[in-house]
């Protein structure tokens, strides 16, 4: 359903609270840091049934982001009002992605920009969940120790800076694929541009270390707390690109589209061993 009342919102954090903006009025400066230079942080939001029950993994990790850029963190009040608001009177039967952005303002000590976006998950997104994705795997051209002792990189952190994420999906697209699983320089698996890796080996299901530098994903821990619960073991495993071909099944997980299968890894056809099912049901519970 793509109904007007569906269409784009805004909602704007101000002195005085959230403020619901018409989606194309102006709402930011052109001297914001974050439009010039990136310098801020953001989460994307499932919104379902007209909630966004996934909300509080969310905002412990925007809260982190905030720490590790140094950006002045509104508090989480705020951002749940703002959510709230931007939310409010959604329709229950269309899936939404509400976007938080924080960013570092005008700088230099002066407040912090915080704003909510809302729309409808696209089509695309929707068709990446059900029918799988085909996958390339791009280097990052980073050793996977390095952004642990590099603090500058910020790595853990979802930052506004997401030019190069976007330079490989298209790279993908340009080679027919739609999406990436970024490598270290030494081949190691790193993270999709928005999104986590997870796969399933002799009867586990793995991912990647975040001392690699890799965004914590809140699918990815929802997925494995439910998994244990069900009887499924899990792993934190330094993988390769071997491991993604060996492996009886690969997922791309993040909160919009949830877990996308892979069904083509570096050209060749790659099944799911009927994994993909319970790995959807247990994120759905
Ligand atoms: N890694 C990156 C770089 C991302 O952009 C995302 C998406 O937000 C994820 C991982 C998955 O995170 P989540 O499952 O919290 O959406």
């Amino acid at each position: 359903m793509t109904a007007p009342e569906t269409a784009r919102r805004v909602a704007v954090w101000t002195e005085g609270g959230p403020r619901v903006v018409d989606a194309d009025q102006p709402v930011v400066t052109a001297f914001d840091q974050g439009l010039g230079r990136g310098d801020g942080v953001f989460e994307s939001v499932l919104v379902t049934g007209g909630r966004t029950p996934h909300l509080d993994a969310h905002l412990a990790r925007l809260h982190r982001s905030a720490q590790i850029t140094a950006i002045t963190d509104p508090g989480e009040d705020a951002v749940r009002a703002l959510v709230g608001a931007v939310v409010a009177g959604w329709p229950a039967e269309v899936e939404g992605v509400c976007r938080v952005f924080l960013t570092r303002g005008l700088g230099d000590g002066t407040p912090p920009t915080l704003l909510a976006l809302l729309s409808a998950v696209p089509a695309e997104t929707v068709r990446q969940r059900t029918e799988g994705i085909a996958v390339v795997t791009l280097s990052l051209g980073v050793p996977a120790d390095f952004r642990a002792t590099a603090p500058w990189l910020l790595g853990g952190a979802k930052t506004l800076s997401y030019a190069v994420n976007m330079a490989a999906q298209r790279h993908a697209h340009a080679l027919g694929a739609d999406d990436v699983v970024l490598t270290s320089l030494e081949g190691r698996l790193l993270e999709g541009p928005t999104s986590t890796v997870v796969w399933a080996a002799r009867g586990r299901l793995h991912t990647p270390p975040v001392d690699t530098g890799i965004l914590a994903g809140t699918t990815q821990a929802r997925l494995f707390a439910r998994a244990e619960d069900d009887g499924w073991p899990t792993s934190v495993t330094p993988g390769t690109v071997d491991d993604l071909v060996a492996a009886d099944a690969v997922w791309l997980l993040s909160g919009v589209r949830g877990a996308a299968p892979v069904t083509r890894l570096d050209g060749a056809d790659r099944g799911d061993a009927g994994l993909s099912r319970r790995v959807q049901e247990l994120l759905a519970r």
